[in-house]
């Protein structure tokens, strides 16, 4: 059944959304948010986070979104958990209408927060270990392993940056392409020239083993059906992240990757009153605090459409 107006309906409750519901709930702009399968977003499931300022000891990825939460709530952002389904924008002149599976809602803004996954390769091996040595994202936990020995898996631009990445703070960085590596010239050079890093082609994950926690990994070369195993710590699983816009396929623009496009300097999509924040939106940085700023901004961007 479809309710009163909302000024502004953010989905999704990552870092993104909650922050832009801090500030639009500040604003008097009375959000709703509506949290999706993931409360919290990507950070619930990680541990440790350390590099998100204000927490000078670090902070497990749950405590710090129960923390946005609890802030946003304060100001008055009404949280309900459920799952957006459809979304149609100018509904009734500049409203637009989200329907949840169970209730539907017009609003006069929009912003989506609804982030990003990180692909996986699918292996139970692979499942067994995540957030115990297997991770997407070098930049958030690489720190946990310098001095250590990693294996990096993928062949595109976002492996040669994980193992670059890797190879300065790492003692040694394995480099699993399955054919070929087709990084960018300038990326694959990096990995080329940097001498802790060994680019194995035509290799692929075989196993995973350890108590616990990672201890050592089997690679297959799939050419000759060779095998390896070698002691590593961590595993980074670099072949691509997908963009939850599935929702707005044909109805906003993004790029060929599915990402929401931004107009101009600001995080308004292509349409008007519809404002993007976070990973959606965001295939460059892919961080809490990034999501978080851009979150910041298109509350501001909303509010200010509001009053315009
Ligand atoms: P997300 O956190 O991805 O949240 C998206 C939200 O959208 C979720 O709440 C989901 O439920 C919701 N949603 C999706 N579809 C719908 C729908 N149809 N209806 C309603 N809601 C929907 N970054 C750091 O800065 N430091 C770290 O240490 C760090 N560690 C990480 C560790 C791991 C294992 C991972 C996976 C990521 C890590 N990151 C880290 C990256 C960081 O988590 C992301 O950059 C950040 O969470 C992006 O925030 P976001 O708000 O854009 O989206």
């Amino acid at each position: 059944m479809t309710q009163n107006i909302h000024d502004v309906i953010i989905i999704g409750s990552g870092p993104a959304g909650y922050t832009a519901a801090i500030y639009c709930a500040r604003a008097e702009m009375k959000p709703l948010i509506i949290t999706g399968l993931e409360p919290g977003g990507q950070l619930t499931t990680t541990n440790d986070v350390e590099n998100f300022p204000g927490y000078p000891n670090g902070i497990t990825g749950p405590e710090m979104m129960i923390d946005l939460e609890n802030q946003a709530k304060r100001f008055g952002t009404e949280v309900i958990m459920d799952y957006v389904t459809e979304v149609q924008f100018h509904y009734e002149g500049n409203l637009h209408l989200v329907k949840t599976a169970s209730q539907e809602f017009k609003t006069k803004t929009i912003i989506i927060a609804t982030g990003a996954s990180a692909k996986y390769l699918g292996y139970d091996y692979e499942q067994k270990y995540r957030g115990s040595g297997v991770s997407a994202c070098a930049t958030c936990d690489g720190f946990f392993y310098r001095g250590k020995d990693v294996v990096v898996v993928g062949g595109g631009d976002t492996a040669a940056e994980e193992a670059t990445y890797l190879s300065k703070i790492c003692n040694k960085v394995y480099i699993l392409v399955r054919k070929e590596m087709r990084a960018s010239k300038i990326m694959q050079d990096r990995v080329l020239h940097a001498a802790n890093i060994e680019l194995l082609e035509h290799h692929e994950l075989h196993n995973i083993e350890g108590n616990g926690v990672v201890e050592k990994v089997t690679f297959i070369n799939n050419q000759t059906q060779e095998t390896r195993e070698v002691a590593v710590d961590g595993v980074f699983i670099a072949i691509g992240h997908k963009p939850n816009t599935d929702l707005f396929a044909g109805k906003l623009a993004t790029d060929e990757s599915g990402y929401l496009i931004l107009e101009g300097n600001n995080t308004a999509t292509s349409i008007a009153g519809v404002f993007a924040a976070g990973d959606v939106a965001d295939k460059i940085y892919r961080q809490a605090i990034t999501a978080a700023g851009s979150g910041c901004m298109a509350a501001l961007d909303a509010e200010r459409y509001l009053h315009s």
